[in-house]
């Protein structure tokens, strides 16, 4: 199997077993004579394999399925910039903005009622986490990005919001590392960065949150609706969610968020580490090392035209692929997802060595 070196931002890579285990299912699911895609999603069989993911991504995180609930929605992360607002914003919601997708959900909060953006770290563009977040204490709940998937900043430490109740968009780092998941009242995360393929998001949501739900949401974008129909109010995404099962599977079978997390820091040190020695051609772009992702590590060339050269060169000499910076910081962007082998750090960062040799 010839494998590119992806480093995309999302959809991203994925573990060769999970993809090798879609590949039989999607052909003939367990024997059964047909594809996972052409079974009934309410079939005995694929209710267990829904059911499973549902219980394996609670264990993950080390959340009670009395008290929590995991949902699999469609509309991507983008969607839940308004359903959050859409169920939960009553008198006023607080917003940190920390990059382009705190913005966007911060956009979609304004159709609905009064949101405080109460921190931003737009002013110096997005390159550190704001601190000592001025909330208020009777906001309705308090939003923030765990990792901006652009500019390469993640909170490392969630801070104490007091009795505030926080919500979470972690797309672009859920499972990546362990956190007291039982702070957050509503976690989603759109699959496609870190735990499966594109089309699916996940809604993890504390059952006693729901309870303060207003009344007369719409019912596809109403959270209890879903939650009352156990995930299945509509034909859920079957494909997708059964590829995040096989991810969740794999992840434990690396030892859990705390052996991911371990292997995640190694790679991102690497390169953060080759950077700060030679940040004179490859300039970190987070400079508060607390703030870096070890998701998505960004980095500037001395010059655009260096940039492009980088980029074009790592494709066609080495068949590594989706190293260009998201269009709003250029420069050089690494994602360094669950599934990219160190290995394919270890050999990135050879070819930096050369090519910083030729063109310095
Ligand atoms: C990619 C991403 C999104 C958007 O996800 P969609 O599933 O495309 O809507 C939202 N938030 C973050 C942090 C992301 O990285």
């Amino acid at each position: 199997m010839n494998r590119a070196f992806n480093f995309s931002a999302g959809p991203a890579v994925l573990p060769v077993e999970v993809l090798q285990e879609t590949a039989q299912a999607v052909l003939d699911y367990n024997n059964l004579g047909m594809s996972i895609m052409e079974m009934s999603h309410r079939s005995k069989e694929y209710d267990a394999v829904f059911k499973e993911t549902q219980a394996d991504a609670l264990k993950l995180m080390n959340l009670n399925p009395e008290e929590y609930y995991v949902l699999f929605l469609g509309g991507g992360a983008s969607l839940q910039f308004l359903m959050v607002p859409l169920n939960f914003l009553k008198n006023k919601a607080d917003y940190v903005n920390t990059g382009a997708w705190s913005k966007k959900a911060i956009k979609e909060a304004k159709w609905v009622g009064t949101t405080n953006v109460v921190a931003s770290s737009e002013e110096t563009n997005f390159d550190h986490i704001p601190k000592n977040i001025p909330y208020n204490t009777d906001a309705d709940y308090i939003h923030i990005t765990t990792n901006n998937t652009i500019y390469g900043t993640q909170w490392r430490e969630i801070p104490d919001f007091g009795n505030v109740p926080l919500v979470a968009d972690m797309s672009s780092d859920i499972f990546s590392c362990p956190r007291d998941f039982s702070k957050f009242s509503l976690i989603y995360a759109g699959a496609q960065k870190n735990i499966g393929p594109s089309g699916v998001t996940m809604v993890v949501i504390k059952k006693s949150w729901l309870e303060k739900q207003k009344e007369n949401v719409p019912t596809m974008l109403n959270y209890k609706i879903h939650v009352e129909n156990e995930s299945l109010y509509n034909t859920p995404p079957c494909l997708p969610v059964y590829v995040v099962g096989r991810t969740l599977k794999w992840i434990m079978k690396q030892g859990g968020l705390e052996a991911i997390n371990q292997n995640n820091i190694k790679k991102a040190n690497l390169l953060y580490d080759f950077f700060d020695a030679n940040a004179d051609f490859y300039i970190p772009r987070v400079k508060d090392k607390e703030d870096r992702s070890y998701m998505n590590i960004c980095c500037n060339l001395p010059t655009k035209e260096l940039e492009e050269k980088f980029v074009a060169e790592a494709k066609s000499k080495m068949q590594m692929t989706n190293l260009k910076g998201h269009r709003s910081i250029g420069g050089v962007r690494v994602s360094t997802y669950n599934a990219c082998p160190i290995e394919w750090i270890e050999k990135l960062i050879g070819f930096m060595e050369v090519f910083m040799k030729e063109n310095k």
